[in-house]
Parts: C-alpha cells; sequence; structure tokens
C-alpha cells in the first residue's frame, strides 16, 4: 500500500514571512503578488502601483524559498531594474541583488556570450551601437560606389534608422522606404543592397547591433532546444515591467522565455505606451491573454502616487484620448494645489520662474532630490541649464547626450575593444586613424593585413608611410602587452590603454585636462567589473550613467540634486514636485507629430506620462513665443495638451516682474 503524504504548496497563506504582505498590498496587489505560478497580466494605469507588487512578488518569492538564480525581471532601462532590485534588497536582504534583472538587450547580450554558440554565435563577439553602424555603413556606401551618385543618397544616420525600423516593425526595408521615407525612394533597391552588406559585413566582423541581439536571442531560443531547455530550466519565474513599450520580437522571446514553465506575469498601461516609433506596440498587452488563455488579469485601479488635481488633470486629458481602454484611476490621496499652467513671457522668463520656484520649494523643506523638470527632448531644458549654473543650484540630466558618444571615450573604448575582438573592424579603424600619418584608406589596408595575420596585434609587418611606422609600433607595442589581459578586470587594461592615448589626447584636444577627468570616471566604472567582457557589453548597451553630466556631476554627499530629464527617461519614476516645461505647440507636442494622428496620439500619451509622475505638485509652463530657427517659424500657442485638459482643472498662473 502507497502511502500519501499531504504536502501544502498553498503560497497564499502568510505563515513564516517577515514582511507582511498583506497590510502592504491592497488586494489585486497582494494576488499578483503571491501567485507565482501560471500566467498573469496586470494591466493599470500610472501610479497604482505595479512596480511595487512586481518588488514585492520578487521578495515573496525569495521568502518563499525559490532560488535568486531562478528569477528573472525584464525592466525598460538599467536604471530602472537596478533600482527594482535595490529595494527588494532592502526589504530580504542581499539575496535581492542576486536576483538577474535587467533590459531585454542587456539580457540578450549576457546569454548571447553564454549561449550563442549554440548557434554558431562567438562568445568574444563586439556590439556596436548607432555610431558604429553609420560608420559602417558609410564604408559600405563607398565600397559598393553609392557615394558617387547624382541624386542624394540619405545619410548614414538616416540609412541606420531605416534598417532599424525594418528589424523593430517586422517590415522589409524597401517597405520601410516606401512607408516612412518616400522622398529616397528612387534609392529603395541599393539601400537594400547597402542593407544585404551590412548584414554581411557585420557576420564577418562578429558584431551584433542593438537590434540583432534580440534577433539572435530569439534565434536561440526558437531553434536551440538544447540552449532554450538550458535556460527555461534556470529562470523559472519571469517577470516583465513596462510591457506596454516592448515590440513584437520582444514578445515572442517573452513567451519563450517562460516556455513551458509558464511562470510569467508581464504589467503595463496601455495609455503610458511612449516607444511606438521604435516598434513599441500596445497590442501586446491585448494579444497576451491570446497566448495564455489561463492567465489571470489583474487591474489596478486605484492611483496611490499623485493627490487628486494632478490626477483629475491626467484623466481629463486621456478623455481626449482616440485609442486604449478607458480607464479613470482614483486616488486615496486627499486634495492638493491645483496644477499651475504657467505663461512665460519667453524662454529665459520661463527658466528664471523654474528655478526661482525651485528654490522657494526648497525654502518649504522639499528637497532638490524630490524634483524634477521633464522636457520633450533634450535640447529644450539649455536656457535652464543656464539658469541653474547661475544660481548655483545643482543637477543631473538624463536623456540626451550620451556619455559615452563622446569621442576620446569611444577612442579608448575601441582600444578596449580590439583587445576583446581582434577582429573588430570599426574599431580598428577608428584606432588606427588617431595615428599620425594614417588616414582611411592606409587604415583599411592595414586592417586587411590584420584580418590574415597570426598574430593581429602584431604591426611590424604592416606597409605604411615612413611617418606612421613609430605610431604603429607604439599602437603594436602597447597591444603585445595589453592582449594578455583579455580575461582579467578591465581596470588594468584601461590603464594601459590610458597610458598609450594620454599623448595622444593631448596632442588632438585643447580642452584635454577635462577629457583626461573624463577617462578617470571611465576607469572608476571599468573598477566594478569582474571582465573586459561584461564591461564593454554593459557600456555598449546602455552607459552606466545616461549622459555626460550625470556621470560628471560631483558625488554629493546627501543626495540634494535636482532631475533634469526628458519624458521617456522619467518613465516609471516619481517625484514630489515636477515641472513640465516648453508646453507649446511645436515643441510638445513636436513639429514632426503635427502631421500625424498616430504620432499626436503619442504625443498625448507621452504628457500623460509627464503628468502623472508628480505626487503633490504639477507646475506645466510655456513661453508665450519663440523663434525656432531650425524651421524659421514662430511658435506661438500654448500646447493643444493644455487646451484639452478641463479648464477648471488648472490653475492659470502668471509672471510679474518685480
Ligand atoms: P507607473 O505606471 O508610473 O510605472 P506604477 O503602477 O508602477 O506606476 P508604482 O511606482 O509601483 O506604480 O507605485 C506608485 C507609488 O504608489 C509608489 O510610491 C508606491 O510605493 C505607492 N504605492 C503603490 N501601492 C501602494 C500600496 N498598496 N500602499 C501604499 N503605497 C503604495
Ligand atoms: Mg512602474
Amino acid at each position: 500500500m502507497v502511502k500519501t503524504f499531504k504536502l501544502n504548496t498553498d503560497q497564499t497563506v502568510d505563515r513564516a514571512f517577515k514582511i507582511d504582505y498583506a497590510a502592504l498590498l491592497n488586494e489585486q496587489q497582494y494576488e499578483a503578488a503571491t501567485q507565482f505560478r501560471g500566467p498573469i497580466l496586470c494591466i493599470a494605469g500610472a501610479g497604482s502601483g505595479k512596480t511595487r507588487t512586481l518588488i514585492y512578488r520578487v521578495a515573496r518569492m525569495l521568502e518563499s524559498g525559490i532560488a535568486p538564480d531562478n528569477i528573472l525581471l525584464l525592466t525598460f532601462t538599467r536604471k530602472a531594474a537596478s533600482n527594482m532590485l535595490d529595494r527588494v534588497a532592502a526589504l530580504v536582504g542581499n539575496e535581492g541583488k542576486a536576483v538577474a534583472g535587467g533590459t531585454y538587450h542587456s539580457f540578450a547580450a549576457n546569454i548571447l556570450r553564454k549561449y550563442g554558440h549554440y548557434i554558431g554565435l562567438k562568445s568574444s563577439y563586439s556590439i556596436i551601437d548607432e555610431g558604429d553602424a553609420g560608420d559602417i555603413i558609410n564604408f559600405l556606401r563607398s565600397e559598393l560606389g553609392f557615394n558617387k551618385k547624382e541624386s542624394r543618397f540619405p545619410q548614414k544616420k538616416t540609412v541606420a534608422q531605416m534598417f532599424s525600423k525594418a528589424n523593430n516593425l517586422e517590415k522589409t526595408v524597401p517597405d520601410i522606404v516606401s512607408a516612412f521615407y518616400p522622398q529616397f525612394e528612387e534609392h529603395s533597391e541599393d539601400i537594400e543592397r547597402l542593407h544585404e552588406e551590412f548584414g554581411k559585413y557585420k557576420l564577418n566582423n562578429m558584431l551584433l547591433d542593438y537590434d540583432d541581439l534580440l534577433i539572435y536571442l530569439h534565434r536561440l531560443l526558437s531553434t536551440s532546444d538544447a540552449a532554450r531547455t538550458a535556460i527555461t530550466t534556470r529562470y523559472r519565474y519571469v517577470m516583465a515591467d513596462e510591457y506596454q513599450d516592448t515590440n513584437g520580437l520582444q514578445a515572442r522571446i517573452t513567451f519563450l522565455l517562460a516556455g513551458e514553465n509558464r511562470n510569467i506575469m508581464v504589467v503595463g498601461d496601455d495609455a503610458q505606451s511612449i516607444y511606438s516609433f521604435r516598434g513599441a506596440r500596445v497590442t501586446n498587452i491585448l494579444e497576451f491573454p491570446q497566448a495564455y488563455p489561463d492567465c489571470r488579469i489583474i487591474r489596478l485601479e486605484e492611483n496611490y502616487r499623485s493627490t487628486r488635481p494632478i490626477l483629475e488633470a491626467a484623466n481629463s486629458l486621456m478623455e481626449s484620448a482616440r485609442e486604449g481602454f478607458k480607464k479613470t484611476l482614483v486616488t486615496q490621496k486627499g486634495s492638493g494645489d491645483l496644477p499651475a499652467c504657467v505663461c512665460c513671457e519667453d524662454e529665459q522668463e520661463q527658466a528664471m520662474f523654474v528655478a526661482a520656484r525651485i528654490l522657494e520649494l526648497r525654502e518649504q523643506g522639499i528637497k532638490l532630490n524630490n524634483m524634477a523638470v521633464l522636457f520633450r527632448s533634450s535640447f529644450h531644458a539649455y536656457q535652464l541649464e543656464l539658469e541653474l549654473k547661475r544660481r548655483n543650484i545643482p543637477y543631473v540630466k538624463w536623456g540626451g547626450f550620451k556619455f559615452l558618444e563622446a569621442g576620446h571615450l569611444k577612442d579608448v573604448i575601441s582600444h578596449m575593444r580590439i583587445v576583446q575582438n581582434p577582429y573588430d573592424q570599426v574599431s580598428w579603424l577608428r584606432v588606427l586613424l588617431l595615428i599620425e600619418g594614417i588616414g582611411t584608406h592606409s587604415a583599411s589596408e592595414i586592417f586587411k593585413h590584420i584580418r590574415f595575420a597570426q598574430n593581429p596585434y602584431d604591426l611590424s609587418t604592416v606597409k605604411a608611410r615612413a611617418k606612421a611606422e613609430k605610431g604603429l609600433q607604439q599602437l603594436s607595442k602597447m597591444l603585445a602587452s595589453a592582449s594578455s589581459l583579455v580575461n582579467s578586470p578591465p581596470a588594468r587594461l584601461l590603464e594601459i590603454v590610458a597610458d598609450y592615448y594620454f599623448p595622444i589626447l593631448k596632442e588632438r584636444f585643447d580642452d584635454y585636462p577635462r577629457r583626461f577627468k573624463d577617462i578617470d570616471q571611465l576607469a572608476i566604472i571599468a573598477g566594478k567589473f569582474a571582465t573586459l567582457s561584461d564591461f564593454l557589453t554593459d557600456l555598449a548597451l546602455e552607459p552606466p550613467k545616461d549622459s555626460v553630466d550625470e556621470a560628471l556631476a560631483p558625488e554629493t554627499s546627501e543626495d540634494e540634486t535636482l532631475v533634469l530629464s526628458t519624458i521617456h527617461s522619467a518613465k516609471g519614476l516619481e517625484w514630489h514636485s515636477v515641472f513640465v516645461i516648453h508646453a507649446l505647440e511645436g515643441r510638445f507636442p513636436s513639429l514632426r507629430s503635427l502631421k500625424s494622428e498616430p504620432e499626436l496620439e503619442e504625443e498625448r500619451r507621452l504628457m500623460y506620462v509627464a503628468i502623472t509622475r508628480a505626487a503633490e505638485n504639477l507646475a506645466i509652463s510655456y513661453p508665450s513665443q519663440i523663434w525656432d530657427p531650425a524651421t524659421g517659424s514662430l511658435l506661438a500657442r500654448p500646447s493643444r495638451f493644455i487646451e484639452e485638459i478641463d479648464s477648471n482643472l488648472l490653475e492659470p498662473w502668471q509672471i510679474a516682474r518685480q
């Protein structure tokens, strides 16, 4: 007779948990956070606790004895991922840090290093960014002779965008050209040809661009049973935040990762979908129940972030939305001040107003790091930045110009990249061009030699002009000692590269002292990584600090720094007081979007995201007129989004100069 042992697997019983989940979460949140098995879709508005639910869910899993290794948390930015895992760690201790978290791209990069060989990918592949892609396209274009065309061929950046759009929308390049770039229709065939060459080039040089990371990950998961089994055995519980901004491929990757475990939870808000220009599909949320007909659908209707007036303004804005599920959020938080709608005379007055008001709020006890200024495009903040500097208000800026786009940092990284992947042509060309006496032509010739050389770092037999000999020798010498460090932590390698590069830098830039400091900064970052490949992957995917300003901001002892951010980079975050600036037709909504209804809708959602970042205090401001030199037009109408919000819900402010 077989005896039956009854094992209670009901995880909803709070027995020995340190955290009182039921008290900290509302009923729906609690359900989502304590059910680990099976598919769950959580669809809910801004500030309703979606991210909080995920954080507590991970904590609960760890407390229930699930190994951190088995959990995968995907989010939209790395900042968001590390932020969430920090919060998990604060709840349950260091185990939280061992959970795998990151963006789809960074996850793909790691998985491909480990399992890429199942689909013939060497683990030493390099990741190229948009700038590198542009350089390669330029190179191929001249190889193909397309630069000699009489009529205007699209610029390298535009071509790179076409390729990426084709990937993200899963369309052919000619389709993309005719749909989005009809002005280049006559070049469609050539562009397609260039696309093929670009693909071959990347393959031959072991280069992956951002889109390739997802494409290869998908290929790995869908074609290699062995790899998929290994991966899904490891990551048994998969979660994705901000699911409304995933594209079609990411959705399919999500399904493959969930695999037979089917322990998958995605959360999102269709009203906050702001990346359709990159192929994000709100429909991923709608289609989730089709992929998993047995999924639990959890809706969160209560907003815990914003005061009633702020939320009412947000709801009112979305009443004019053309599409989407209608959902009106309610808040438990009491009343508060009406959001201010501030008309300023010009850009400068707007900057002065924002700075002065920030100081006023600070006087009232609100810390700078509890305030943020948000804008549609990075350049909208220039004037304000000057004003903040003038008044000594410390700030960081997110979005816009990236730390690593600075030429000197790319130079350093390129040297490190050829140590990792000696066939990385883009990096070689960059490195060779830094040597005196070497131009584009000889650089390509030298690379041909390198590609077939026994030892690619030995440049002694390279034919070059006499003027270049010394430089090549020094490079060769440096690479000889650097190449032995390929499997060591990157800090030492960076030192060697920097020693070699400093004289070049000094020769090239008048402001070299400032640039030296950037490289020091990079060295500090490098010090945090155990392997070169981790370091390079990390940098390529998303610089640890979003912008030069941020990376170089002095580490203040208290966290008293104001945030300036593009709205895209502010996703998922919240502040006590928020300023939305440049709410002006032509700026926000942007000039480009005025002609297309879907784009306008996306701008509206962007405004919704901006407004819903505010907890207590919101000011939307605009200069009453500005001259836009780029288009030669006068912008002089407040944003239509201000007009769409019921006028009783905003308090008009005017500026009286004293
Ligand atoms: P977004 O759509 O902007 O990403 P979200 O739905 O992810 O927002 P969260 O950021 O998780 O929302 O939560 C918003 C705020 O509300 C946070 O400060 C969070 O701690 C708080 N909050 C959420 N749920 C609760 C709750 N049940 N009790 C107390 N505070 C809560
Ligand atoms: Mg969130």
